[in-house]
């Protein structure tokens, strides 16, 4: 089975977010399942040479002849494919979106008509509209629903050539995404909860009524790790690998973390690695933390975003010296080292999708406070491998911490690092998927 995946960025060579994690590895791990896969991507400034010149493809976009120019790359055995249709676009999301997109899925739309393959396998509102002009078996996953790719109908008209049907139109305007859940033979999002969630009109963004019109088609599948590149024993950020049978080394990373940040070293850590946007409820966390304090604990954020946010995390850490620390930074090197060295990971999500942090802290011994919502309700077991709260209010996440105080830490962390968060059985949820679909 040859399964082509279109998408927006994919590592190793663009990333933004999570979205280029997936592409990263969902190929990988369906290729140890018997199926090949090939990643279609826009060709942006940002990704560099060396890359192969494999020809151009033709196709029409806002009335007239265009070339795009192809080109290729191998990573991990995957076959990776870009399509060179604006050479001024540097890198993904960059306006005109909705236009560039549109663009890319109109060009990916010719290039399949001279590929040998099965499905085409779309991943959120920028490959949408190739799910329609496919002619081969489709699956459309929803990674991100807040992003819709919306256009006026009269600019569609123009791009596109013809005028918006009836299906890419919600409340007036041309909907990418809707067209896209629509037309697809299946639709995926990437948790079992999220998919029920966004039938809600709390979750479902405007698009609850047409995800409740194909319930029928639509299910959830975790995202997985790579636990080769998260692991606590191998870890070379890690001031002490560590591996279930030896927890006391893990302490000697917390020991480490908090003299490195001048925090209390008499009390446990609850830490966080995130985007500080409303979606990650940072601002609850932001409310309650005097009284969370007050619990005796220190907590330690790695995280950038909304200004008011970061201003606010930075005036806690003047005002609680040896009891905060706010890292406004991506830095890679110390997400792993709070990964391995806090106590709990605090995930206060309004809502998650599926959440890979959640995952990576269980992997490494340290329990989840999270919110019961989305993948966080899917893979944090509560009681079990952390805790689950249900409110999104400065009382929930007070409420979670004391409940995790109340807990015995050890076997929580024992039963989380036993957890299996691979790729392996969601590739395999994959395969069942795109075997269900063809013919
Ligand atoms: P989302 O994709 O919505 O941001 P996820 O939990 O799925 O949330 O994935 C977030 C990923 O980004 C995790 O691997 C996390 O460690 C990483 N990350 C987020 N913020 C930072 C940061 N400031 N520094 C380093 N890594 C970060």
């Amino acid at each position: 089975m040859r399964v082509v995946h279109v998408a927006a960025e994919a590592l190793p060579f663009v990333k933004v977010g999570g979205l280029a994690d997936v592409l990263g590895s969902l190929p990988q791990a369906l290729a140890l399942e018997g199926v090949e896969a090939a990643v279609l991507l826009p060709r942006y400034r940002a990704i560099e040479p060396p890359l192969e010149p494999l020809g151009e493809v033709a196709y029409r976009f806002a009335g007239a002849a265009q070339k795009a120019r192809v080109w290729g790359a191998e990573a991990g055995g995957v076959t990776y494919r870009f399509l060179e249709v604006d050479p001024d676009w540097a890198e993904p999301y960059t306006p005109p979106e909705a236009e560039r997109y549109l663009r890319f899925a109109l060009a990916a739309a010719a290039w399949l008509e001279g590929e040998r393959y099965d499905l085409l396998h779309a991943h959120d509102w920028h490959a949408a509209f190739a799910v329609r002009l496919a002619r081969r078996p489709t699956v459309f996953t929803i990674h991100n629903l807040a992003f819709q790719g919306e256009l006026e109908p009269a600019e569609f008209e123009r791009l596109a050539g013809a005028a918006p049907d009836a299906e890419l139109l919600h409340e007036g305007r041309v909907n990418l995404m809707k067209g896209a859940l629509l037309a697809a033979d299946r639709v995926t999002t990437v948790s079992p909860r999220y998919a029920r969630e966004i039938q809600t009109p709390e979750y479902g963004m405007g698009l609850d009524g047409v995800l409740r019109s194909v319930a029928g088609k639509l299910s959830g599948i975790l995202n997985g790790l790579d636990t080769a590149y998260w692991n606590p024993a191998t870890d070379r950020f890690l001031p002490q690998k560590y591996d279930a049978r030896h927890l006391e080394r893990k302490r000697r990373n917390r020991a480490t973390l908090l003299a490195t940040l001048r925090l209390d070293p008499g009390l446990p850590a609850v830490g966080a690695v995130t985007r500080l946007t409303w979606q990650k409820g940072f601002d609850l966390v932001l409310e309650a933390l005097p009284q969370v304090l007050d619990l005796g604990v220190n907590f330690v954020l790695l995280g950038t975003g909304e200004a008011e946010l970061e201003a606010g995390f930075a005036a806690m850490a003047r005002r609680y010296p040896r009891r905060v620390a706010f890292i406004g930074a991506f830095d890679e090197a110390r997400a792993h080292r709070i990964y391995g060295g806090a106590d709990f990971f605090l995930m206060p999500s309004r809502y998650e999708p599926c959440g890979l942090a959640q995952m990576i802290a269980m992997r490494y011994g340290t329990p989840p406070i999270a919110r019961a919502t989305g993948g966080l309700a899917d893979t944090v077991e509560d009681g079990v491998t952390g805790v689950l709260f249900e409110e999104a209010s400065p009382r929930g996440v007070l409420e979670g911490v004391r409940r995790m105080l109340e807990l015995d830490p050890e076997p929580l962390a024992r039963a989380g690092m036993a957890r299996d968060f691979s790729w392996g059985p969601r590739a395999r949820a994959y395969r069942e998927l795109y075997e269900e679909t063809l013919p």
